[in-house]
C-alpha cells in the first residue's frame, strides 16, 4: 500500500492487529518479541530449512489470516523475516524459487501464498526469482495425513520445468509452512535430480516437534 492510501487505510500489524505507520510492516513491540535466532530443521542430508518463527500463537494466526482471510499485507513482514532468517543461516543462493500449490487451489484462493512470499523475499535478498517447479500431479491435502502418508503423498507430484535455470545453481526453495518437511524434501529432490548444485529451504514457520 502506498503512503497516501496508508493515511486513509492504515495497515495493521500481522501479529497483534495494532495500527501501523507507513512504511512499517509490523509493530516495534512484536518485532522485538518475535525476533530471535532462526529455527533450523534438517530436511534430509545436505538440505536444511530456516524459518524466522515456530508455527504457533500470533504467528500461526497471522499466517492463517494471510492464507484464508485475504490479509495480503502480512506477506511484507513474512518475506522480510524469511530474508533475515536466511541471511543469518548463511545459505548460499544464486536464485529463489517456491513450492507451488495446485492450479485449482491457486484459482480458488486467487493467489499462491508461497509464490507471493518467495518473490518478495528474492527482492529483499537481491537474487533472481524463477518458478522452477510445477505441480503436475494430483494428491490429497497434506494436513489431513499422518507423517508417513504425507511422505508418500508428495512423491511424483512435482516437476522441474526450467532446466537451464536449475542446472549447477544454488537454490533457495520457499514454502509457507514446514510441517514434516516431506513437501520440501520432495521438491528439493526434484531440483537436485534436475542438476541443481545445492538446495536449501525457507518457510515462514516450522512446526515444533
Ligand atoms: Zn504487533
Amino acid at each position: 500500500m502506498n503512503f497516501i492510501l496508508s493515511l486513509i487505510f492504515p495497515d495493521k500489524c500481522p501479529y497483534c492487529g495494532c495500527l501501523l505507520k507507513y512504511p512499517q510492516t509490523a509493530c516495534e513491540r512484536c518485532k522485538t518479541e518475535l525476533s530471535s535466532a532462526p529455527v533450523i530443521k534438517t530436511i534430509f542430508s545436505g538440505v536444511c530449512c530456516a524459518a524466522p518463527f515456530y508455527y504457533e500463537g500470533d504467528v500461526r494466526q497471522a499466517i492463517h489470516h494471510f492464507k484464508f482471510r485475504g490479509a495480503k499485507f502480512n506477506a511484507e513482514s513474512f518475506s522480510e523475516e524469511i530474508a533475515r532468517a536466511v541471511r543469518s543461516a548463511g545459505f548460499c543462493m544464486d536464485e529463489v524459487t517456491y513450492v507451488p500449490t495446485s492450479f485449482s487451489s491457486r484459482w480458488k484462493r486467487g493467489f499462491d501464498q508461497s509464490d507471493v512470499i518467495a518473490r518478495k523475499a528474492a527482492k529483499i535478498l537481491d537474487v533472481p526469482f524463477f518458478p522452477l517447479i510445477r505441480k503436475t500431479g494430483k494428491n490429497k491435502v497434506q494436513h489431513e495425513l499422518s507423517p508417513e502418508e504425507r511422505r508418500k503423498n508428495v512423491i511424483g507430484v512435482y516437476t522441474a520445468v526450467m532446466p537451464e535455470e536449475t542446472r549447477n545453481k544454488s537454490i533457495l526453495l520457499i514454502d509457507d509452512i514446514c510441517t514434516t518437511g516431506s513437501t520440501l524434501s520432495e521438491c528439493s529432490k526434484v531440483l537436485l535430480s534436475a542438476g541443481a548444485k545445492e538446495v536449501n529451504c525457507a518457510s515462514i514457520a516450522i512446526v515444533r516437534k
